[in-house]
């Protein structure tokens, strides 16, 4: 293993870990209130209405599907919060004296210089510590710092996507009847039923959601597992597009690497502290 010769020792260059979560632009603006809003309105739809229908009477099957759905809102929504309130950009007030070695590029936007791994973001319009990739629903990219939040919070989103379909099914199948062909044609194409008249308002809405359900259900699948590769192989999404493997060091210690020491405890609360190892300068390097 070869480090190479920048970050520790001269200097403290983090910068202060807290930043203003509002988005830049209009886009991630309106992506960050779909998601707090979008959150919301599931936790209505699955608690409020799809619930009653199979439980009449409190018991404690329905107090531990609210506890659940409670347990997964506070996971998803507290890591986003963390995610976007971690400043994980290099600061010029944070730039080092000196450059400290070769493989550090000049930024000419920042004008600043940045170690290797880190990136601009034109969105965040400033220099990303260990960029990943710009997430529209924070309004912020991922980067050295916030990596971990991310990476629960898309896990815990993952699972609650499971849950959903799977709970839904049976309220779907109530509203829509068994899976037929005209059922199939119409969850992927909602609006097929509705504009002729083959069914009213109320299933038009809750067949587009099961179909929008599903979809999340997808991408969220999809998402993991890119971020799974990415982790196990201690890749950016830069390195795994570029098919640069500079990093590895197995996929333990390249899981630490973004969960931190702590890494069991990060799973139940996002304030645990369980910071990556490094500063995020300084690269530890195994060339394979
Ligand atoms: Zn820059
Ligand atoms: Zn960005």
């Amino acid at each position: 293993m070869i480090k190479s010769q920048v970050g520790n020792g001269h200097g403290d260059f983090r910068c202060a870990s807290w930043r203003w979560p509002w988005p830049k632009t209009l886009n991630d603006r309106m992506a960050l209130s779909i998601f707090t809003l979008g959150g919301l309105f599931l936790m209505w739809y699955e608690l409020i209405l799809i619930l009653p229908t199979y439980y009449s009477e409190t018991s404690s099957t329905v107090i531990a599907h609210w506890v659940f759905m409670l347990v997964m809102s506070f996971q998803i929504y507290s890591n986003m919060f963390r995610l976007i309130t971690t400043d994980t950009s290099i600061k010029t007030d944070n730039q080092p004296p000196i450059l400290l070695s070769d493989d550090w590029r000049y930024c000419k936007t920042c004008q600043v210089k940045v170690p290797p791994r880190s990136h601009h973001c034109v969105i965040c319009d400033v220099c990303i510590l260990k960029r990943d990739h710009h997430c529209w629903f924070a309004g912020y990219c991922i980067g050295y710092k916030n990596h971990r939040y991310y990476f629960v919070m898309l896990i815990y989103m993952t699972i609650t996507a499971i849950y959903c379909n799977l709970f839904n099914y049976q309220f779907v199948v109530t509203v829509k009847g068994e899976l037929g062909v005209f059922n199939v044609i119409s969850f992927f194409m909602p609006h097929f039923g509705y504009v002729f008249l083959l069914y009213d308002t109320y299933t038009f809405l809750i067949t587009t959601l099961s179909s929008l359900g599903f979809l999340l259900l997808l991408i969220f699948l999809w998402l993991s597992q890119i971020q799974l590769m990415q982790v196990i192989t201690g890749q950016t999404q830069h390195e795994r597009k570029k098919k640069i493997i500079i990093n590895n060091v197995g996929w333990k210690t390249n899981l630490l690497d973004i969960l931190g020491p702590r890494w069991v405890l990060v799973w139940f609360l996002p304030w645990i502290h369980s910071p990556p190892p490094g500063d995020g300068f300084t690269i530890s390097e195994k060339k394979i």
